[in-house]
């Protein structure tokens, strides 16, 4: 029996566990979610930091009249700091460096010339600690910067490298397999039959989630299904099939899957497209079993599969929405999936033709829910989306 897409959310959210941690290398560190906290090994910034290149000096010596400060040397970046010997001298500094002992504000070299090796001094003021980016003033050794949980991104991955992490525990991410199933199908470098049509939804699925996953395609036959749910379940946290479990004589999944013992979670959700979707368990292997039109399988996948993943993963489940640009009207009792072009908050419906339109998915950047208890939906009103596109520069 069918039910009903929030019920089907639940319990695939219940279903999903925690699948323990790695370590990965920060090469690998985009988008994965950290199992440890990221903290401060030293202060940030670690030392008094110059910030402007120029001459580092005493304020004092300025406040009482001296304008032309003989250098004394000059300390590069990535040099232990020098020693100010006396407080009418200066030092010169490149940004970066740490503050010479002795010296408590630095003069840019736009404020000053330097004549016969000494600094004559511009500016009518120079404020006591100027251009000095203070020791542990951002954060104290210690600080949590980045907690447990937290998405990396550049940001974080930046943080990663300064405290010392060239090696960050992450939570797993899932190994998961897309199969295609289907006598039509073709490898995609094959030119299909007049019948025939290229295996697409894996490719589509697996670019979806931004993480390595294996492809693989079976017939429509009952005993290379079988075998291959005993062996992959092994070998995956979670299957994914694209196609074979609507009502077709052909359409296996579903009696194979209960032939092994597997447990049935949901068979059939009140939504279009895709409303023959099945989702169980093999043992502790995931089985998302998605109808095959491309459309179909590309909302499940984005819909459902993301929500495990994100689950299994820890991430809260964010709600992203935005208005109906236009009157929609939708009559059957299912929670209805319009494609839709997302433009300035507003989606602007590309309702495609059906499941089979394969190339509207190019037309449209998400998915607007639209609730199935209501069959018109007015201008402006706001709903649930579920975007598809990945931000670009
Ligand atoms: P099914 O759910 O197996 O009944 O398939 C529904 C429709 O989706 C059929 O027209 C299939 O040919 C098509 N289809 C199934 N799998 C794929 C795939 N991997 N790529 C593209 N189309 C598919
Ligand atoms: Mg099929």
């Amino acid at each position: 029996m069918a039910i009903s897409v929030e019920e089907a959310l639940r319990l695939i959210r219940e279903d999903a566990v925690p699948l323990g941690n790695e370590a990965v290398s920060l090469e690998h560190l985009l988008g994965r979610v950290l199992a440890e906290d990221l903290a401060a090994d030293r202060p940030f910034p670690p030392y008094d930091r110059i910030m402007m290149d120029g001459v580092a000096l005493n304020a004092d010596a300025f406040e009482a009249g001296q304008r032309i400060f003989p250098v004394q040397e000059f300390q590069p970046a990535g040099m232990s700091p020098v020693t100010l010997q006396s407080p009418d001298h200066c030092i010169e500094i490149a940004t970066g460096a740490s503050l010479p002992v002795g010296c408590n504000a630095v003069v840019m070299y736009e404020q000053l010339n330097i004549k016969d090796d000494a600094a004559h001094i511009l500016c009518d003021d120079i404020k006591h600690g100027q251009h000095i980016h203070p020791q542990g003033s951002d954060r104290k050794q210690g600080d949590i910067i980045v907690p447990r949980g937290g998405i990396c991104g550049a940001a974080e991955i930046g943080v990663a490298a300064t405290v010392g992490k060239s090696t960050v525990t992450v939570v797993r991410q899932p190994r998961i397999v897309f199969v295609t199933t289907g006598d039509e199908l073709v490898d995609v470098d094959i030119t299909p039959a007049p019948h025939q049509i290229r295996k697409s939804n894996a490719y589509a699925l697996g670019a979806l989630f931004g993480f390595p996953t294996s492809v693989s395609h079976l017939p429509d036959d009952r005993g290379k299904l079988s075998q291959f749910f005993e062996a992959a379940s092994t070998d995956f946290d979670v299957i994914v099939l694209c196609g074979a479990v609507s009502k077709g004589k052909r359409d296996f999944v579903p009696e194979v899957l209960s032939e092994l013992g597997a447990t049935q979670v949901f068979h059939g959700v009140h939504q279009r497209p895709g409303k023959p979707m099945w989702f169980g368990r093999l043992g502790d292997t995931r089985i998302f079993g998605l109808p095959g039109n491309p459309v179909s399988t590309f909302l499940c996948g984005l819909r459902y599969l993301h929500a495990w993943i994100g689950r299994a993963q820890g991430i809260p489940p964010s709600v992203q929405t935005a208005r109906l640009a236009e009157a929609v009207t939708f009559e059957p009792a299912l929670t209805y999936f319009l494609q839709v072009k997302l433009q300035d908050g507003k989606a602007i419906p590309v309702p495609g033709r059906g499941s089979g339109d394969h190339a509207n998915l190019v037309d449209a950047d998400g998915f607007l829910e639209l609730p199935a208890d209501r069959n018109h939906f007015t201008i402006g009103e706001r709903f649930p989306v579920h975007p598809y596109r990945r931000q670009s520069l």
